[in-house]
């Protein structure tokens, strides 16, 4: 039955400019990266699966098989992260932004952990957003209980990842804390306001500054999952107008990478709340994990071994 669902799940990924830092992408495209992943792998024998960013940071984070995976296992479970109503065209019928302001704080935590681009949308430090990393792997279900996951992204790869990196290395990997200028998270602007309106009505301009620091973050949390959510229908097209798509993203399955069809060592099968990545053949320890996102997403620049000639 979750057969069904698993052609469906797919990636919506908005149109970017080809230089973006996007975590779609492969590690072994780059001569050297495999030697030294699995070097990192044997470090940590225990552990299943492991997250870092790629040599070249423009590939993204990535997983790993800590160990080798047979054909049809299933690698972990995980539950959504945030699901949300999505229509890529329409204005107005999107409530992805209300559904992330409506999660707990450690819930919101979790995702900033996960998703950079996200933590930046909404003014969350990169210090504190890269602190929560940690949590990725939280919302795993009981059947992967048991699923060690090595962790292996530091506070300036989380940086590295965010759409305002652009700074020289050197001025981030000392202390990554503080150095953005983001908007004010809408969130706390709104705490902001409700407190202005006990007192006497504050100047215009501070209304308008805070009306703008949301309008921002709303807009940007839609790009960001855009980009990242796995649509739930199997008739529903993220880059088609007319019609409001369920769609979803996860804290573990998201930082899997594309493969093209026949490339990817893994799928995914999605079913209501939660998402399995199951093994399609023997993965080696070492080897990166990957699955399918889309075939006809044509915005979608695939940088993987598949689509990038040596
Ligand atoms: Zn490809």
């Amino acid at each position: 039955m979750s057969g069904d669902v698993v052609a469906a799940a797919e990636h919506g990924l908005a149109p970017r400019p080809a230089d973006d830092d996007i975590p779609d992408s492969s590690a072994v495209s780059k001569a050297g990266n495999k030697s030294e992943d699995n070097k990192g792998v044997t470090a940590t024998p225990s552990a299943d699966l492991l997250i870092r960013l790629n040599d070249d940071p423009a590939l993204g984070f990535c997983v790993y098989a800590a160990r080798p995976y047979r054909r049809g296992e299933r690698l972990f479970e995980e539950r959504t992260a945030l699901e949300a109503t999505h229509d890529a065209h329409k204005e107005g019928v999107r409530n992805v932004y209300e559904r992330y302001c409506q999660q707990s704080v450690e819930r919101r935590r979790a995702l900033h952990g996960s998703f950079p681009h996200l933590a930046w949308a909404n003014g969350v430090d990169a210090q504190e957003a890269a602190d929560a990393r940690t949590l990725v792997g939280s919302l795993l279900t009981a059947t992967s209980k048991g699923l060690k996951i090595d962790n292996r992204l530091t506070a300036a790869d989380h940086m590295r990842m965010r759409p305002d990196w652009g700074r020289p290395a050197e001025e981030t990997t000392g202390h990554v804390s503080g150095i953005v200028s983001s908007p004010k998270p809408a969130i706390r602007a709104k705490a902001a306001l409700y407190g202005l309106f006990k007192k006497p009505l504050p100047p215009q301009d501070v209304l308008s500054a805070e009306d703008e620091a949301e309008k921002k973050a709303r807009a940007e949390t839609l790009e960001w999952f855009s980009r990242y959510a796995f649509r739930l229908k199997p008739e529903a097209s993220f880059n088609k107008p007319g019609g409001n798509y369920q769609a979803a993203v996860y804290l573990l399955t998201d930082l899997i990478n594309h493969r093209c069809s026949g490339f990817q060592n893994c799928r995914v099968s999605a079913d209501v709340g939660t998402i399995a990545v199951l093994a399609l053949r023997d993965i080696a320890a070492g080897e990166e994990v990957t699955i399918n996102y889309s075939k006809d997403v044509k915005d979608f620049q695939c940088k993987g071994e598949c689509c990038v000639k040596k």
